[in-house]
């Protein structure tokens, strides 16, 4: 073994702290790569050239990268890996998304595709969902390379399309069509975990994510008699339509305490006092301020009507009419919840799944997790980390087919009075430069000791 070969601590020469100044502009410069997810193919821009950047900047400090369309002409994703010391342990996926939501530019203070630096944040769409993390990710992968630091396995870095989408035309076409990609990955990190919320007298909380939700979009269809919107009518498709999904809107699904949930909760009442009784746990939980909107969601399950599609003419009863409900289905609810559904809808209505992916959980527990833990706490002494779970999805939703065990840990340390949730897909979207360098030096130890 040559004396090239260093793990774990320090090595020979260290550049890190050029990495906390490359995160900066790297992320500014992602921003500027306009790569809009609109969810039409055919609109999408930008995650070309964004696949591009980010090879050139592996490419410029030693990696080798591979470049790979997913579905569809102009769907780039960027994969490089790192060998680490131990080649017969399996390797850690760390992965992030390049495509964007939408933003309209008359909305914000500054462009969203500016990537301004000023009032010490990095402006613009993607800066929390998730060119920070990409950043990071970059800042840290070409720091390891540049100091020789062998980590202690391999390393996949994967930069992926069509996240805003759902992936069909990214991750779920990866693990459908290229799973060599992700060969001997046993776990994984992404986003949305490993940011902080403040819980009292300047102590923070890390979110690390061990679950999602599942997403199950569902098409209703009710069938009824067309006929003369002037004559009487006992079978009018809309009429029955409405009804249902009116019932269904309104319906709210049983209280369901998953692992996550009951380890948050725990944590949150041992850090505050704040008790999450049974009876009022939604009062209890409102009281969580930005962060409600997300835990929240993640006590039951949800259906929420978003579209509404029948008739042609205003003097024609329709034949038939349909509705589309967005689904988010607890970790081992899904033919609870189904039974459920059939009973609300009743057996006149059709339904089919336009969508379903499953949820997810995994454990909060092993070396991967005491790893996260110490690179956090290293970083910012008397933090605490707990788990939680993600009301959305992510791509770990594909990685999870392959078997990976997925974690949301994207460390941003970040001010007290910052509504973090509400910049996912919000206006003047935005992340602190001071937790851009934080998330690069945990990101840096923590794969330094993966
Ligand atoms: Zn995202």
């Amino acid at each position: 073994m040559s004396s090239d070969f260093r793990t774990g601590g320090s090595p020979a020469t260290d550049t890190l702290g050029l990495a906390e100044e490359e995160v900066v502009s790297l992320a500014s410069e992602l921003i500027r790569i306009d790569s809009t997810n609109t969810g039409d193919p055919d609109t999408v821009v930008g995650e070309r050239a964004a696949a591009e950047y980010v090879a050139a900047q592996l490419a410029d400090v030693g990696y080798e990268t591979t470049y790979v369309e997913s579905g569809a002409k102009g769907r780039g994703n960027v994969f490089a890996r790192l060998e680490g010391a131990d080649p017969s342990r399996p390797a850690l996926l760390v992965h992030g998304h390049l495509d964007v939501v939408p933003a309209d530019a008359s909305e914000w203070s500054v462009h969203p595709f500016s990537g301004a630096v000023q009032d010490g944040y990095v402006w613009g769409r993607g800066a929390v969902d998730m060119k920070d993390m990409v950043a990071m990710t970059l800042a840290t992968a070409r720091r390891l390379k540049r100091d020789g630091i062998v980590p202690p396995r391999d390393i996949v870095f994967s930069f992926l399309a069509d996240e805003e989408a759902g992936g069909l035309q990214g991750s779920q076409w990866l693990v459908d069509n290229r799973p060599e990609l992700f060969e001997g990955c046993s776990e994984a990190i992404g986003e949305v975990g490993g940011f902080s919320i403040t819980v009292k007298d300047g102590v923070r909380a890390y979110l690390i994510e061990t679950a999602e939700k599942g997403i199950a979009w569902m098409r209703l269809r009710v069938r009824g008699r067309a006929g003369h919107g002037s004559m009487l009518t006992d079978d009018n498709s809309v009429v029955r339509l409405s009804e249902a999904v009116a019932r269904l809107g309104r319906h709210t699904f049983p209280l369901v305490m998953t692992d996550s949930v009951r380890e948050f909760l725990a944590a949150i009442t041992e850090l505050t006092g704040l008790e999450f009784p049974e009876d009022d746990i939604d009062g209890a939980v409102a009281k969580l301020g930005g962060l409600a909107r997300i835990i929240g969601a993640t006590l039951r399950d949800t259906a929420n009507p978003t579209m509404l599609n029948a008739g042609y003419k205003a003097n024609v009863i329709p034949s038939s009419a349909e509705a589309v409900v967005d689904c988010r289905i607890l970790p081992g609810r899904q033919p609870a919840f189904e039974r459920e559904l059939d009973e609300i809808l009743g057996p006149d209505v059709e339904r089919e799944w336009i969508a379903n992916l499953p949820a997810l959980e995994t454990s909060f527990d092993g070396p991967l997790v005491d790893t996260m833990s110490a690179s956090i706490m290293a970083e910012d002494p008397g933090a605490k980390v707990v788990p939680y779970m993600l009301s959305g999805g992510t791509d770990a939703k594909a990685f999870d087919r392959l078997g990976i065990r997925c974690f949301g840990f994207a460390p941003l340390k970040l001010p007290a009075d910052l509504d973090f949730s509400a910049l996912f897909h919000g206006v003047d979207e935005r992340v602190p430069v001071d937790a851009l360098k934080f998330g690069t030096r945990v990101l840096d130890r923590f794969l330094r000791h993966c």
